[in-house]
C-alpha cells in the first residue's frame, strides 16, 4: 500500500469516509503541484505535507486542518494562486493555506530577547483562524525532525527561531509535547557539543539510577494497591533543553538535577488524584512548601496537575505528579486536544468553535483560580487579535492598538519623532499619517526639524500616548505665542504712553500682578494675548503711581505726539493658534485689516470692512488696527464664485488654470444655475491681493467664463 492510501487507512479510525476523501483529494493535488520538486534529502517534496498531516492526524486533527496540512506549501513553492484553492477545497481551507503561507514569509531577525515575545503575539495576531498556527507548528516540527539535511548556518537559523517563537507559542497553547520536542531540536542543532554531552551524561547516569528508580516505583504502586486506589504510575525523565536551562538558570549541577527522581501517576478523576496525594504523603514525608495544587488552580495554559516533591528512602527526592487522563492529555496537545472527536457524529459548527471552547473552558478554570489578568495577557491575542505588531526600520517590533495610525505609532516610538514627524512610509510607499495600520508592516516615520503637531491629527489617532501629547504641545505652544501676542499687544500701548516695559519700576510690575492674582508677567502677557484683558488697561495700571486708585489711573493718557506716528501692529501670518483669519471675511494679504480680540481665543483677523464687525466698530477697546508685515508668508484662503456656461470639461479646465496659477484648491462645489449656466463655488489658497488678481484674471480668460467674483460675508 502507497503511504497516502496506509495514512488514508488511520483516519478512518476518526474522520467520516467523505471526509478522509478529501484529505486524499488534498494530496493527489498537493502531488501534482509539487510534481519534479525534491526536498534537500533527495525524496519527492510531497513527503513533506504528507508528514505534516501524519503529525495533526496523530493529535486527531479535523479534516480541514488536514487538507491545509497537504496543501500548506502549495502557494507558497508552486505559484498556484489562493484562488484556484478557493474552487478546488473551498474558502476555509484556502484561508488556512494562505495564513500559514503568511507566516512563512515572516522571518525572524533581529536578535534582542524582548522582541521574540512580540514576535510571538504577531504570529499569533495574524493567524485569524488557530489552526494556522498548528499546521504551522506541525510543519516547522518535521522540518525540525529533518533539519540534518541543511547546511550548518540555515540549520542555526531555524533553530534559533524555533528556540525563540514556536517552542513558546505551542507552550502558551499548551502543547507541552510539541514544546520539548522542539526545545530538544532546537537545543541540539543549535548547541550540539553541549546537548551531546548531557545527554551522554544522562545515559550514564540512567544505568545508575535504575536499581533506586524500580524501588521506588514499586513502592509507589504497592502503596496504591494497600489503599485500593487506581492508578498507573510512570517513571519520568527530564528533557534535555529542560536540564540544560535549569543547570544554566537555576545554576544547579547536573548531579543535583538527576538527584531527583521523577514519575507520574495517572488517574481516572480527579477526586483520585487527591486521594493518591494523600497516600503517597503517608508513604513518604512531603517537602515543605513544595507542594502545588495546579487542579484547583491552573497554569495559564489550562494545565492541570498536582505537584508534590516527597522525602524518599535515604533522604532521595521524588517529584511526583498526579493528573487524570484527560488532564494528561489536555497537557500534552493543550489546544489541540480539542479538536479530538470524542464522537463520530459530532457537528463541527465554525472554524472558531473548538477553539472558542478550549479559551472558555480555560477561561473558566482561570476566573475560579482568581488570576485570570496573567491568562487574558497570555491568550487574548490567539482569538482576540485587538493589538496590531508593526516593525520598525531597524526590525523591532512596536505593539499597539488595533487601528493604530503612522502619528501613533511615531509617538509609540519616541515624542520627538511624534511631535517632528511630517510623512510616513509603509511598506516603503508613501502613505498619509491617518491610514490604520495593519500588523507586519514596516513603518518609517519622516521627520523635519521645527515641524510641529497638527491639531487635525486629534482627529484620528487613538493611543493616550499621541493624544496627550499633541494636546500637551499645543497647549504649551498656544501658551507660549499668547505670551508673545500679549507683550506685543502691551508694548505698542506704552509706546503710545511714551514708555516700554522695562522702564516700569518692579515693584509697580508686582503690585499690578498681585492685583490680578497672577505671579508671573508671563501669565498677564498670555491673558492678553488670549484677549481676556485688555492691554490698554494693563497699561493703564502699569503707569498709575503707586498705591494710585483706578481712578487716578485713568487721568493718564496716551501721548499726543506719539499717538500722530503710531504703527498698527504689524500681522507676518506665522503667529500661530493665537492669531486666526476670519473664514466669514477670509482676509489676505494686502487687504486692510483689524484685529477683533477674543475673549479666550485669542485674535481673530478680519477685513476692515467686514459687516460680522459693524456692530463691535464702536467696542474700540477690542478692536485693533493691523497692518501686514513687509514678509509676510503663508498661505491664505479665499472664497471666489464663477458663473460660468456650462460646457463639457468646464470644470477641469477650471482646475487646471487655479493650478497653472500656483494656488491651491480646497473645496470645489457646482450649482447648476439652469441647463446653460452653473455657479461653482471655490475655496482656494493665494500668497496675497496681487497674486489673487493674478487667478482672477485667468479664470476670467476661460472661454464660458461669465463672472468671478471675491466673496465676502
Ligand atoms: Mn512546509
Amino acid at each position: 500500500m502507497s503511504a497516502i492510501e496506509v495514512f488514508a487507512d488511520n483516519l478512518g479510525n476518526y474522520l467520516e469516509p467523505e471526509q478522509v476523501n478529501l484529505v486524499r483529494r488534498a494530496y493527489f493535488y498537493a502531488e501534482q503541484a509539487h510534481d519534479g520538486q525534491t526536498r534537500r534529502s533527495g525524496e519527492p517534496y510531497v513527503t513533506h505535507p504528507l508528514a505534516v498531516a501524519n503529525i495533526l492526524a496523530d493529535m486527531h486533527m479535523d479534516h480541514q486542518s488536514l487538507m491545509a496540512a497537504m496543501l500548506h506549501d502549495v502557494i507558497e513553492d508552486t505559484g498556484i494562486p489562493k484562488d484556484a484553492l478557493v474552487e478546488q477545497f473551498g474558502d476555509t481551507v484556502a484561508e488556512l493555506v494562505d495564513g500559514v503561507s503568511k507566516l512563512t514569509q515572516m522571518t525572524f531577525e533581529s536578535k534582542a530577547e524582548a522582541q521574540a515575545e512580540n514576535f510571538q503575539k504577531m504570529a499569533l495576531a495574524m493567524a485569524r483562524d488557530i489552526r494556522v498556527i498548528l499546521v504551522k507548528l506541525a510543519d516547522r516540527l518535521h522540518n525540525m525532525r529533518t533539519l540534518g539535511a541543511l547546511a550548518p548556518e540555515k540549520r542555526r537559523r531555524i533553530a534559533k527561531e524555533t528556540l525563540e517563537i514556536y517552542a513558546p507559542i505551542a507552550n502558551r497553547l499548551g502543547m507541552h509535547s510539541l514544546s520539548t520536542e522542539f526545545e530538544d531540536l532546537g537545543f541540539k542543532a543549535m548547541y550540539p557539543m553541549r546537548s551531546m554531552l548531557i545527554d551522554r551524561a544522562v545515559r550514564n547516569a540512567r544505568g545508575n539510577r535504575k536499581e533506586l528508580l524500580n524501588r521506588i516505583l514499586e513502592s509507589l504502586q504497592a502503596c496504591l494497591e494497600r489503599e485500593g486506589l487506581q492508578g498507573k504510575v510512570m517513571g519520568r525523565e527530564k528533557h534535555l533543553y529542560g536540564i540544560y536551562q535549569k543547570m544554566r538558570g537555576k545554576k544547579k549541577s547536573f548531579n543535583e538535577i538527576m538527584d531527583v527522581y521523577a514519575f507520574r501517576i495517572i488517574v481516572d478523576k480527579p477526586d483520585t488524584c487527591y486521594r493518591v496525594l494523600g497516600a503517597v504523603h503517608s508513604l513518604y514525608k512531603p517537602f515543605p512548601g513544595r507542594f502545588k495544587d495546579y487542579i484547583a488552580i491552573p497554569k495559564a495554559n489550562g494545565y492541570q496537575s498536582l505537584h508534590t516533591t516527597l522525602f524518599g528512602m535515604h533522604g532521595v527526592p521524588i517529584e511526583i505528579q498526579i493528573r487524570t487522563d484527560e488532564m494528561e492529555e489536555l497537557a500534552n496537545n493543550g489546544i489541540a486536544a480539542h479538536w479530538v472527536y470524542k464522537s463520530k457524529d459530532e457537528v463541527i459548527n465554525g472554524n472558531h468553535a473548538r477553539t472558542r471552547q478550549w479559551l472558555k473552558s480555560v477561561l473558566e478554570l482561570q476566573q475560579n483560580a482568581g488570576n485570570s489578568l496573567e491568562f487574558i495577557e497570555n491568550v487574548k491575542i490567539d482569538l482576540f487579535p485587538d493589538e496590531v505588531y508593526i516593525f520598525t526600520p531597524k526590525g523591532r517590533i512596536m505593539e499597539l492598538p488595533k487601528g493604530s495610525t503612522p502619528v501613533d505609532f511615531a509617538y509609540a516610538v519616541h515624542t520627538d519623532i511624534g511631535n517632528s514627524c511630517i510623512a510616513c512610509r509603509v511598506n516603503r510607499r508613501l502613505a498619509p499619517l491617518s491610514e490604520p495600520l495593519e500588523s507586519g508592516e514596516t513603518v518609517e516615520i519622516i521627520t523635519a526639524p521645527g515641524a510641529r503637531p497638527n491639531p487635525a491629527w486629534l482627529s484620528f489617532v487613538i493611543t493616550g500616548k499621541a493624544r496627550s501629547n499633541i494636546r500637551h504641545f499645543l497647549k504649551h505652544q498656544r501658551h507660549s505665542e499668547s505670551i508673545a501676542l500679549g507683550e506685543r499687544l502691551l508694548d505698542k500701548v506704552l509706546a503710545s504712553f511714551g514708555t516700554q516695559l522695562s522702564e516700569i519700576p518692579e515693584a509697580r510690575v508686582q503690585a499690578v500682578l498681585t492685583d490680578c492674582g497672577m505671579e508671573l508677567m508671563e501669565d498677564l502677557l498670555a491673558d492678553i494675548g488670549l484677549g481676556n484683558r485688555m492691554a490698554y488697561v494693563v497699561a493703564r495700571r502699569l503707569l498709575a503711581s503707586e498705591g494710585g486708585s483706578e481712578e487716578e489711573a485713568q487721568k493718564v493718557s496716551p501721548d499726543n505726539d506719539s499717538d500722530s506716528d503710531e504703527k498698527p501692529l504689524a500681522i507676518r501670518g506665522t503667529e500661530g493658534l493665537v492669531v486666526s483669519f476670519a473664514r466669514c471675511c477670509n482676509p489676505i494679504p494686502g487687504d486692510p485689516i483689524v484685529g477683533y480680540l477674543s475673549s479666550g481665543k485669542g485674535m481673530v483677523i478680519h477685513q476692515e470692512n467686514c459687516r460680522n464687525l459693524a456692530d463691535n466698530r464702536h467696542n474700540s477697546e477690542k478692536i485693533l488696527n493691523l497692518a501686514w508685515d513687509k514678509d509676510v508668508s503663508g498661505e491664505f484662503t479665499v472664497e471666489l464664485r464663477v458663473e460660468l456656461e456650462h460646457q463639457r470639461g468646464i470644470i477641469a479646465q477650471l482646475a487646471t488654470g487655479i493650478t497653472v496659477a500656483d494656488a491651491s484648491i480646497d473645496k470645489i462645489s457646482v450649482d447648476e444655475r439652469d441647463g446653460r449656466v452653473s455657479v461653482v463655488q471655490l475655496v482656494v489658497r493665494v500668497r496675497d491681493r496681487l497674486h489673487l488678481s493674478q487667478l482672477i484674471k485667468r479664470i476670467r480668460n476661460l472661454k464660458g467664463v461669465m463672472r468671478i467674483t471675491r466673496l465676502k460675508n
